[in-house]
């Protein structure tokens, strides 16, 4: 499995809450693991609501810190969380002065992709939680407007949204090519096993990769990336995947002779470089 750049597609670091940068890229590392791509967490889980910009500093210096003091390669994704929305919302801003606060957070966002600091947009979307109308439609228009960033700068999203099936999925390829996006530039963070272009539209979906949701999408189409949403937050324990479940998970399809190494390698090297314009 060596010469497979296993890549966690959506792992968080954080050492306010958990262990921290190095201790999560060692024990990746440790269990097979060579890339992670790292999303910022949103501004209320380090005690600076609306910090944005901090929000983004800090995870492009957890990607520094692993790349400096790890064998694992790390990447930043930048932007803001649905419920930043929902929490600006209620601190008492209005639907306007919302909306440009949220568009100034995901400009400064396509700036570090631009200068090469992050390799893509997210995670970005809506929420999984019930909102007013009002709020859902302002949520849909920021998603297009990062869409639309996210052209400009061509490079990925990640798209945090409510539990999706085909419905969904096809509304974000209309919204995709909408704001002249590649529809595969778009990655749907936590992922059932959607892995045929039929249920999937184009979008690229990044499997949540429990054994389950990765034996009934590899079973349609090797189009897919692994990920484990790690939290790193101590507080929340189990409430996702451990950050050695992709390298894991990926020995045991190929020893199981569920997945082959070709598989295996399409989805950590050829479909990362697809997305991401990221070489091995
Ligand atoms: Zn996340």
């Amino acid at each position: 499995m060596e010469n497979i750049p296993i890549t966690d597609n959506h792992i968080h670091v954080d050492p306010f809450n958990g262990e921290g940068p190095i201790k999560v890229a060692e024990k990746f590392h440790k269990s097979g693991g060579q890339r992670m791509i790292i999303p910022n967490k949103p501004s209320w889980t380090f005690g600076e609501p609306f910090n944005f910009t901090k929000a983004m500093e800090m995870v492009l210096k957890y990607v520094d810190e692993i790349n400096s003091n790890t064998d694992v390669k790390a990447y930043a994704v930048v932007g803001l969380h649905p419920a930043e929305l929902s929490r600006l919302l209620e601190s008492g801003k209005d639907l306007k002065a919302a909306e440009e606060i949220i568009k100034d957070g995901l400009d400064h966002a396509q700036k570090l992709v631009m200068e090469g600091k992050a390799v893509a947009i997210g995670e970005i979307g809506r929420p999984h939680y019930e909102v007013s109308s009002q709020e859902w439609d302002l949520q849909n228009e920021i998603i297009v407007y990062a869409m639309e960033l996210a052209k400009e700068a061509d490079c990925a999203v990640q798209l945090h949204t409510e539990t999706s099936s085909e419905e969904q999925f096809e509304e974000f390829s209309l919204m995709a090519k909408k704001a002249g996006l590649r529809t595969y530039k778009l990655v749907k963070h936590f992922s059932g096993p959607y892995t045929d272009e039929k249920e999937n539209f184009g979008l690229t979906p990044s499997l949540i990769s429990t054994r389950d949701v990765v034996s009934k999408g590899i079973k349609k189409s090797n189009y897919f990336l692994m990920e484990t949403d790690y939290l790193d937050d101590l507080t929340r324990p189990g409430a996702v995947l451990g950050p050695k479940t992709v390298p894991r998970r990926t020995q045991e399809f190929i020893n199981k002779g569920l997945m082959t190494e070709e598989d295996a390698f399409k989805i950590h090297s050829d479909n990362i470089k697809k997305v991401y314009g990221i070489e091995d």
